[in-house]
Parts: C-alpha cells; sequence; structure tokens
C-alpha cells in the first residue's frame, strides 16, 4: 500500500484530534475526543494524564479504521503547551495528575523568584516572564508535593515532559524520552539561545537534569510507535508546541510574517527569523522551529479570553443563544455607542501583565443596549490584537526585523465576518482568514510530512498558502484612533493599583 498520508495529533486543552492529511495538505479525515478538565481547588486546573493517552488512542485508531494504518507515511504531534505531566520512567504510568497551564497554583513561587531577582535571566535565557502559566514552577510543586517523588526523580526513576514528550513516550512503548524545541522553549528551564537545559535555573529549581527530555528538531526522528498500538510501527517524525504549529501551518516563515490564532483564548506569533529579539514591551520570546540545529525565533502575546468572551455574553449574561448570533446582534449595535468590555475576566496578558486586573463594561448610557454590549464583546479582541502588533511592531523595528506582512488568522471567531472586518478596521492593515482553518494540526503534518519527503520545501510550501476570506480595513483613521484611544482608557480604568505600581505578580 503506497504511504499517502500524514497522520496529525492535536492534543488540546478541551479536546484531542487526530486529522489525517494527503500529500497535498488537505484534510481527508479526522476523529476527536473531549477531555475532562479537573478543578481541585480554584485557580487550580489539572488533566488525568492516563484520558489524555487513551483518548490519543482512541482518535487515531478511530481515523485509521477506514485509511489503515499502512497508508500513514509519518505521524506529527501538536499540543497544548506548558501543561506538566510527571511518570514512572520504568512503567510509563503518571505519578500525579498533569498540572494545566491554566493553573495558577504556583503563584507564591513565582513571587519568591521575582523577589529574588530572576526576571532578569528568566527573560535572557528563556524569553519569558516569570508567571504560574509556565512548567518549571508547576515541576518544582510536584517535586515539593508529591511524597518521595525528589528522592526518586534523583534516582532518575522519574521522567518529566510537556504533553507530547509523555505521548511519544507511550506511543514508542517507553524507547523514546524526547521533545522539540519548541515545546522546550515554553518550560522556563530551556536556554532558548544556545538550546540547551539551563543549570542555573534547575538548580534553584531543584529540577535533577536526568528527569529532562532529549531535545531535538521539530523535524527528527522521533521513535516508531508500538506494534500494539496500531497494527504496524509509525514513525513519528514532527512535532511542534500548538501555537508554533498554527503559524508554521499558516506558512509564517518569513521575518516579519505573522498569525493570529483565535480561539478561547487568542494568540498572537510573529517570526523574527534567526535572531531572539529580546522585547521591551513584555513580549514573549520563543522558538518557532528548529531545524537542522538552526533556530527560527518569534515574538508571542497572548490575549486570555478571545472567544471566552463571546462564551461568557451567552453563557453568563444570556446576550446571545449561541457564540453565531454575536454577528448579527453586533451589526444592529450603535456605531458610536462608546460602550467597551475590557475582557480582564483573569486578568490582562500581554502588554500589561496585569494579574489583579479584573473586567469591566464601561461607557453606558441609558441609550445603550445589549447589541452595544455583544459588539463591545467582539471589538476587544480587535482592541486587544492591536495592543500586542502595537508592541511587536516596536520590538521588531528597533531590532531590525520586518516590515509586518498582513495578519493571517484562524480559529473559531474567524467565522464571524463582521469581527474580522472590525479587526481589519481597528488595526488599519488588511486580516486574511487561512482557507484550511485546522491549521495547528496542519502544521505538526507539514513538519512530519516534509521530513518523509512530503509538501516540498517552505518556499513550496508558502506558495501554496491559501487564504478563505480577506478583510481589507474600510475605516477611516481618525474614527480608528478615536475608538482606540476609547479602549486605552477603558483599560486605564480596570487596571490594579499593583499593576500601576509596578508589582503585579507576574
Ligand atoms: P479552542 O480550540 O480554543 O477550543 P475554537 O477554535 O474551536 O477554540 O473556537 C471556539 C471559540 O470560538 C469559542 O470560544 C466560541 O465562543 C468562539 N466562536 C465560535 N464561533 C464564533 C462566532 N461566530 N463568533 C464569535 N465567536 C465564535
Amino acid at each position: 500500500m503506497s504511504k499517502s498520508y500524514v497522520l496529525s495529533i492535536d492534543q488540546g486543552t478541551t479536546s484531542t484530534r487526530a486529522i489525517l492529511f494527503d500529500e497535498a495538505g488537505r484534510p481527508c479525515g479526522s476523529a476527536s475526543a473531549p477531555l475532562t478538565q479537573i478543578f481541585p481547588a480554584p485557580g487550580q486546573v489539572e488533566h488525568d494524564a492516563n484520558e489524555i493517552w487513551q483518548s490519543v488512542l482512541q482518535v487515531c485508531r478511530g481515523v485509521l479504521c477506514e485509511t489503515g494504518a499502512a497508508s500513514i507515511a509519518a505521524i506529527g504531534i501538536t499540543n497544548q503547551r506548558e501543561t506538566t505531566v510527571v511518570w514512572e520512567r520504568a512503567t510509563g504510568e503518571p505519578l500525579a495528575n498533569a498540572i494545566v497551564w491554566q493553573d495558577r497554583r504556583t503563584a507564591p513561587l513565582c513571587a519568591e523568584l521575582e523577589a529574588e531577582g530572576w526576571a532578569g535571566h528568566i527573560a535572557e535565557a528563556t524569553g519569558l516572564v516569570i508567571d504560574p502559566y509556565f512548567s518549571a514552577t508547576k515541576l518544582a510543586w510536584l517535586l515539593t508535593n508529591v511524597p518521595g517523588l525528589a528522592e526518586r526523580a534523583k534516582r532518575g526513576e522519574v521522567c518529566f515532559g510537556t504533553i507530547e514528550s509523555f505521548l511519544m513516550f507511550k506511543l514508542t512503548g517507553g524507547e523514546t524520552h524526547v521533545t522539540d524545541a519548541t515545546n522546550a522553549a515554553r518550560t522556563k528551564m530551556f536556554d532558548i539561545r544556545s538550546g540547551a537545559w539551563d543549570a542555573r535555573l534547575l538548580d534553584r529549581l531543584c529540577v535533577p537534569l536526568e528527569m529532562l527530555p532529549d531535545v531535538r528538531d521539530c523535524q527528527s526522528d522521533f521513535g516508531m510507535t508500538a506494534e500494539e498500538h496500531f497494527g504496524v510501527r509509525l514513525p513519528i517524525r514532527g512535532v511542534a508546541g500548538d501555537q508554533q504549529a498554527a503559524a508554521y501551518g499558516q506558512a509564517c516563515f518569513q521575518p516579519g510574517m505573522l498569525k493570529a490564532t483565535y480561539g478561547t483564548g487568542g494568540f498572537v506569533v510573529a517570526n523574527t527569523g534567526g535572531d531572539k529579539v529580546a522585547s521591551t514591551t513584555r513580549m514573549l520570546s520563543t522558538i518557532l522551529y528548529q531545524q537542522e540545529g538552526t533556530r527560527t525565533y518569534a515574538l508571542e502575546g497572548t490575549i486570555f479570553m478571545a472567544g471566552a468572551t463571546i462564551q461568557w455574553l451567552r453563557d453568563s449574561l444570556g446576550l446571545i443563544a449561541n457564540a453565531g448570533e454575536s454577528e448579527t446582534l453586533a451589526a444592529e449595535g450603535h456605531p458610536n455607542s462608546g460602550v467597551y468590555l475590557v475582557p480582564a475576566f483573569q486578568g490582562l496578558g500581554a502588554p500589561f501583565w496585569d494579574a489583579h486586573a479584573r473586567a469591566a463594561i464601561v461607557g453606558l448610557s441609558r441609550a445603550s443596549t445589549k447589541a452595544d454590549i455583544v459588539a463591545a464583546g467582539l471589538e476587544a479582541v480587535a482592541f486587544q490584537t492591536r495592543d500586542i502588533l502595537t508592541g511587536m511592531g516596536h520590538d521588531m523595528r528597533r531590532s531590525g526585523v520586518g516590515p509586518t506582512h498582513a495578519l493571517r488568522v484562524d480559529g473559531g471567531m474567524t467565522a464571524n465576518a463582521w469581527a474580522m472586518q472590525r479587526l481589519a478596521d481597528i488595526l488599519g492593515e488588511p486580516v486574511e482568514v487561512a482557507a484550511v482553518l485546522e491549521t495547528t494540526a496542519l502544521g505538526a503534518a507539514y513538519h512530519a510530512g516534509q521530513a518523509v519527503g512530503f509538501y516540498g520545501d517552505n518556499e513550496t510550501l508558502g506558495a501554496a498558502w491559501k487564504r478563505s476570506k480577506l478583510f481589507e480595513p474600510k475605516m477611516g483613521e481618525t474614527e480608528r484612533d478615536a475608538r482606540y484611544d476609547g479602549w486605552l482608557e477603558a483599560v486605564d480604568r480596570v487596571r490594579s493599583r499593583e499593576a500601576r505600581e509596578g508589582s503585579s505578580d507576574v
């Protein structure tokens, strides 16, 4: 049988998906399974790593039942980043629930690191900020709080990994304990300049080097799946964290090219080329991909609430019956309502990094309607994107990267034409919606496929990229700037006293 497909595994926060891509990069079949969210206490989020593993087996077997495993040329994996797993080396059994990226339990340890003056070293070496978001403090928490774990880890009996690393260990029947550079870059223990684990941070956090995975290129030999899983052994050849995979699937191969994914949250990633850009606007610096030992870097900005704001308008306020209704309702809003919704429900991400800010709807008058509030919820995504692109643009110009290209977008919210038009209007730049909306899975498939001779080089992939829609800015500059000034004023009203005084707990 000819090897005609790449099997892409997309292990996300709320679900696990498997998608088959053919040699032209077209999705040809998919299966998905939801994932249980465990909330042990306020601010804590866990997953059962075994449930994740079983869901991967289930969706892969589901999607392979028609085509047969023998037609698979390679497997690609993309995953929720930062989520931290520890398991027993001898058996592959998880030794605790996985601590999910959203989990805030390590805020006190982060405050200690901040007070000890680690922010400078962390920014320089890892490109990140001190925040519970990343794996390092989650692993330190597990080593301190799971009885016996630290001693066993010192003896080499325990493996740490983010989700892709755990899955590869399981898929290969324990043959490989590996990760790729994009996932390593999100642990806050990896020096993205040298491509090595950071000895100073490991020492401070009491993490034994022996428990860390071997870091490889995104296109690499990550091992063969054990025969028992799919009947034949399949090579795992491509791996990237979800946002980096999405940027790869969006063919952002040139410095200055950028993409935004609007799902529950929003993630803006810009290719900055071969040099790590040190952000002065509190963006994250990270690895976009690593090929043949050469790293391509990125700047990343996170919007905590994108589609999640629409869910809140639906579920908590009942203003809409479904997400799609937000589009028709927003169009009925008053064009100059003056209403702003600042969705700081979990604080504000880049560039404000204000953990204590809380959400607000400001500018209400007796004439305000629910349509104005829904429009403001959608518009907030546009304003937050502009906040991020302003910061990134500044960092990139200062570092000689650029100019930035049109913004390529994907994710569930891009179905909303009103929101995408408003995004183009507030940015004053064109917005292009990708033709393949599963860009995250596609990026992992591109990595795995390229490793086995599918898809051609990046230039070929770049030329093959297609958009389904283009939104050109229509709003005049005066209106655009006036609206954005109103947003900045609204943000100013919700920012916490701690952040204003420069001591927010990040
Ligand atoms: P994730 O991968 O984070 O689960 P998806 O890419 O599947 O997210 O997108 C789902 C999100 O997109 C939800 O938060 C939902 O509220 C939002 N969404 C879906 N359709 C629309 C729409 N037409 N308008 C606005 N938001 C939408």
